[in-house]
């Protein structure tokens, strides 16, 4: 069976239902099968879908981003850092690892930051309510390029 291109859309909240995420006012999710394009947690409950289908679909951190790992979150010399100004929430790419994620500051006490490198939503378990809107065969073009072309595969 060829792969198939499945169009959804979905509201994302965790749980205490605060809203992360949301395609709702904006054009539906286009993603390739097999290609790793969203998380596996949800591909999985997807691909057992049909055309209009709606489900809540909740997926376990360890199957969504992953659980938080203690590794990740170092202290660093406030010295250390590119600038003097810091707020909690402030990002910085290390320099030198091409994919790494940026380090988040988490705490700042007077000679030292806290920094934490998962993502965001590591360690959250997500509640994706889905809507699946189209499904169709995927064309030669994104089997080629590993990614969906939008809705009708004519977009890039
Ligand atoms: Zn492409």
């Amino acid at each position: 069976m060829s792969p198939r291109v499945i169009t959804f859309h979905y509201h994302l909240t965790d749980t205490e239902n605060n809203v992360l995420d949301s395609s709702l006012e904006r054009e539906p999710l286009s993603y390739l099968e097999g290609a790793g394009q969203i998380i596996p947690g949800l591909e999985q409950a997807l691909g057992l879908l049909n055309e209009r289908d709606k489900r809540k679909i909740t997926v376990p951190a360890s199957e969504a981003y992953g659980e938080r790992d203690e590794r990740y979150i170092v202290s660093v010399p406030r010295k250390d850092l590119p600038q003097e100004e810091i707020q909690i929430g402030d990002e910085f790419l290390p320099e030198q690892q091409e994919d790494a994620h940026p380090f988040r500051v988490i705490e700042i006490a007077e000679d030292y930051v806290v920094l934490d490198a998962n993502h965001p939503l590591a360690g959250v378990d997500l509640t994706f309510d889905v809507e699946v809107v189209n499904i169709r065969e995927a064309t030669e073009d994104e089997i080629e390029h590993h990614h969906a072309h939008g809705l009708h595969g004519e977009g890039h």
